[in-house]
């Protein structure tokens, strides 16, 4: 990795096409590597089989070229990356900070309060599995005590691991690993500096700095930019069938990223290349103007006169 250097990166998991709100992410990111004479990584996030749609990462790498992203290096799949994942899961093994767990989720579910990422395990095989019970899958000790670190878009961000979260599963009962274990390693591996993404990962990020802490690793900076929603809170995603980037529109969806990522762009820009777009954006992009918030109103009948009066309301 560069000595003092800034190496970003884009981590699409592909389970389905890019959407507008995923523009988000990769926009912010980008941005804030290159103004800062940084590198920007293409990780793509396969580590789920059954989620991995296919062709998705094809179209994936194929709407960002047409957006005009250049990433560096080759691109990393988290899918021929078994090995690694195995060699921290031996280290926290070693070190005594995991531990075998046979309760199904349904279990859980059912005696767990609720958190802010789901269930909280209540640590019901944290001392040894039950007489006649098999392990299923891996977790993590959390100890209390507030895990805190500085977003710098969202501010200072705090979270209790043991009320919140739990002892946390890092091998599943499938076999594979858990995206908190490979994304904490690969960034890692990849030297990666700074972590921009959607803040729907805000919540896993304590997790992951916890992670870091155990494997020994250099805690990363991050930035957690709004994600879009709709107008009942709903996060854009596959799952609630945002429509995919249409590459010959590739100039009007940068403008619109640069729009709700509050950096206002000009309104002929819209109509522009998306080398005009960049251009602009390089020369104007500040993270400072990013919106404070966890998501931002996807506004449907916005278009081409869009005027740059979106949500930008950092106090
Ligand atoms: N693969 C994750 C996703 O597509 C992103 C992970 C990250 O940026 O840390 O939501």
């Amino acid at each position: 990795m560069p000595a003092a250097g800034y190496r970003g990166r884009f981590a699409p998991s592909p389970t389905g096409d890019l959407h507008l709100g995923s523009l988000l992410a990769a926009v912010a990111s980008y941005l804030e590597a290159r103004c800062r004479g940084g590198e920007w990584l293409v990780r793509i996030e396969d580590l789920d089989p059954p989620r991995t749609v296919p062709g998705a990462e094809g179209r994936i790498l194929g709407v960002l070229a047409a957006h005009g992203f250049e990433w560096d290096g080759p691109v990393w799949r988290q899918s021929e990356r078994q090995a690694v994942y195995e060699t921290a899961f031996g280290q926290l093994r070693e070190a005594g900070l995991i531990y075998p767990c046979a309760c199904s989720r349904k279990e859980v579910a059912s005696i767990a309060r609720a958190g802010v990422d789901g269930p909280v395990y209540p640590g019901t095989c944290r001392h040894g599995l039950l007489a006649g019970r098999m392990s299923r899958a891996w977790r993590l000790h959390v100890d209390a005590g507030c895990v805190a670190f500085d977003d710098a878009v969202q501010g200072v961000c705090k979270q209790d691991l043991a009320t919140d979260v739990g002892d946390f599963v890092i091998k599943r009962a499938d076999g594979l690993f858990a995206y908190q274990l490979a994304v904490v390693v690969d960034d890692a591996l990849q030297g990666v500096t700074d972590v921009v993404r959607g803040a729907d990962l805000l919540d896993s990020t304590p997790r992951q700095c916890h992670l870091q802490q155990c494997l020994g690793i250099v805690p990363v900076r991050y930035a957690h930019v709004p994600v879009l929603a709709n107008e009942h809170g709903e996060k854009l995603s596959k799952q609630t069938l945002a429509s995919p980037l249409q590459p010959e529109h590739a100039a009007l969806n940068l403008w619109l990223a640069l729009c709700y990522l509050g950096q206002c762009p000009p309104a002929t820009l819209a109509q522009g290349t998306v080398a005009d777009c960049w251009q602009w954006a390089r020369a104007h992009w500040s993270l400072d103007r990013v919106p404070r918030q966890r998501s931002v109103v996807w506004q449907s009948d916005v278009g081409m006169d869009m005027r740059c009066d979106l949500t930008n309301d950092r106090d």
